[in-house]
């Protein structure tokens, strides 16, 4: 499989057509940003940390039922994945409380919340990602109702598989972000599921081992994630 064209560029991946119009290559960079591209550097080996990262996780979300765009890794920084008609919100799901949620509710971080919830949010960094709700994403056309149930419901499947695995590993999954997209008549997940895109705390310590250690300058990133990655059994390198 080959690159024929990049198709976009985002803040640590690009995004290139392949020879094969129905699928799409990442290239998962080691440049990294928080709070909407204000905060930026370059982590060496990131990027392939990130890409086999996701490709683990996609692969047990698949094994688990879960449809993703996810197909192959290609190399230490490519994978391919069938390319979506994207939907331009995000989904998040919370199972203890942290970052934009403390701050717009007043609440302490830490708080094991008594069921998990779940937000939408707006693609939109020049308006930093406001949160939106079902009401918005059917007045403006951003996906019909029974696209939000399938993301819903699957963003929850998720949590449910992911919550254990990362338990198992001594892990606690704070909260996550997700996106989906069409192909064909499915939603499948899309995007990317690495420490970048959600919160993982040591279970005994609840030690960050997220990018929070970046938005925080708590330094030592890049461990943290391939500290994540040893627990779970995946091979780097
Ligand atoms: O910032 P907030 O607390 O709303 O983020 C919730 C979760 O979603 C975190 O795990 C964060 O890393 C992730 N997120 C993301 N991309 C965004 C916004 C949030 O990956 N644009």
């Amino acid at each position: 499989m080959k690159k024929v064209s990049e198709l976009y560029s985002g803040k640590a991946k690009s995004v290139y057509v392949s020879d094969d119009p129905r699928k799409l290559v990442l290239l998962f960079r080691d440049d990294t940003s928080a709070f909407d591209g204000e905060k930026v550097a370059r982590l060496a080996r990131k990027g392939m940390v990130n890409n086999r990262f996701n490709a683990f996780i996609m692969q047990r979300l698949g094994d688990a039922g879960i449809p993703t765009h996810f197909e192959a890794l290609l190399s230490d920084n490519e994978s391919l994945v069938k390319r979506l008609e994207m939907f331009p919100i995000e989904c998040v799901v919370r199972n203890i409380t942290a970052g934009s949620i403390c701050r717009r509710l007043g609440v302490a971080e830490g708080l094991d919340l008594e069921a998990p919830t779940f937000e939408f949010f707006l693609k939109n960094d020049e308006l930093h990602d406001p949160m939106i709700n079902d009401y918005h994403i059917r007045a403006f056309g951003w996906a019909a109702d029974q696209d939000m149930a399938r993301m819903k419901e699957l963003t929850f499947a998720v949590n449910d598989v992911l919550k254990k695995l990362f338990a198992d590993a001594g892990l606690l999954l704070v909260d996550y972000k997700l996106e989906f997209g069409r192909y064909n008549d499915q939603i499948l997940l899309g995007d990317e599921f690495t420490p970048d895109g959600c919160r993982l705390w040591d279970a005994e310590t609840r030690k960050k081992l997220d990018k929070d250690r970046f938005r925080q300058g708590l330094g030592d990133v890049v461990e943290a994630y391939e500290e994540v990655a040893a627990r779970l059994g995946i091979k780097l390198d």
